[in-house]
């Protein structure tokens, strides 16, 4: 496609018998002609408007012409290389079916999400500064928009995507949660899909985890209670890596298919984390102990009797 034509949008997807992706109708020379004849009906002007009514759309995308922009269910995904598009594409739309199972958010729910796939370091260097809490952020979330660093295939086959779709469903769910709940859902289940998508793909990939070196490692209830990412990049590296042995403690205890509901009773109806899963769960003094100890003890051990 002509990179000079204005930004445009695929309203759904379609394959050939081999799987492959077929040009959508507006791809088509025949297509182009007819939306040049009749101005006012092609998606052009509707895309370009939809952008700019999102805050985060409005910083991203400055030059619509550059920017090629794809729609699957209620997921829209804008790219600034359309051989990243597609993929990206599938792999948020089955991303986005995961998460929304696993939050216990309706999989055909109203709210939509927005993917930019950034490309030019420059616009990601001032976005991750104004937005991020760390200099090594390769993506970040603001509402229902989604801005991810992705210049290769490479750096797409990461876990980012499906990270942000896990912030932006629980925070459409409505789910009211502390932090450390929060962000250690992101990490070990965006981790999740992310994994179960490249394996239905035949990749390999392979997670990358920076452990944490120092301390000093929070008790339980002092997790529970932080309300705001450490700024200190050590002490982030931290609350991350507890955030996520929490939710691998808490989904070893209850099993997967019960944590929406886990979700929810501390989430929306605003019980404690300790009553719900003694209450709701039958777990005993020795699993909450158990839980604690995985959460605040740094040793490699504790990682064995759970992974
Ligand atoms: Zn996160």
């Amino acid at each position: 496609m002509d990179k000079d034509e204005p930004m445009k949008r695929k309203r759904s997807q379609t394959r050939d018998e081999k799987g492959r992706c077929v040009p959508p109708f507006w791809r088509s020379g025949l297509a182009a002609l007819l939306l040049g004849l009749l101005p006012g009906m092609t998606g052009c002007s509707d895309v370009y408007r939809e952008v700019l009514d999102r805050p985060l759309g409005r910083e991203v995308i400055r030059d619509p012409s550059a920017w090629w922009g794809a729609t699957e269910g209620n997921a829209t995904v804008y790219a600034q290389n359309p051989e990243l598009l597609q993929e990206a594409l599938d792999k948020i739309s089955f991303s986005r079916t995961r998460a929304a199972r696993l939050v216990g958010a309706p999989v055909e729910a109203e709210q939509d999400v927005c993917f930019y796939l950034v490309q030019d370091e420059a616009l990601w260097r001032e976005l991750s500064q104004k937005y991020a809490i760390h200099s090594n952020t390769v993506s970040l979330a603001v509402g229902n928009e989604v801005v991810c660093l992705a210049r290769t295939r490479e750096e797409l086959v990461g876990d980012a995507a499906p990270h942000e779709l896990m912030h932006v469903l629980m925070q459409q769910a409505g789910l009211r949660l502390p932090l450390a709940i929060e962000e250690g859902m992101a990490l070990h289940f965006g981790w999740e899909i992310n994994l179960e998508y490249h394996l239905s793909c035949g990749d390999i990939v392979q997670k990358k985890k920076s452990r944490p070196s120092g301390g000093p490692w929070m008790g339980l209830d002092a997790l529970l209670q932080v309300t705001a990412y450490p700024r200190e990049p050590e002490a982030l590296l931290l609350f991350y890596a507890q955030s996520e042995r929490l939710v691998q403690a808490v989904n070893e205890l209850i099993g997967t298919p019960a944590m929406a509901d886990f979700l929810r009773q501390i989430g929306v109806v605003g019980r404690g984390f300790r009553e719900v899963l003694t209450e709701e769960y039958g777990c005993g003094a020795e699993q909450t102990a158990w839980v604690e100890r995985v959460v605040s003890a740094p040793s490699e051990i504790v990682d064995k009797s759970y992974e």
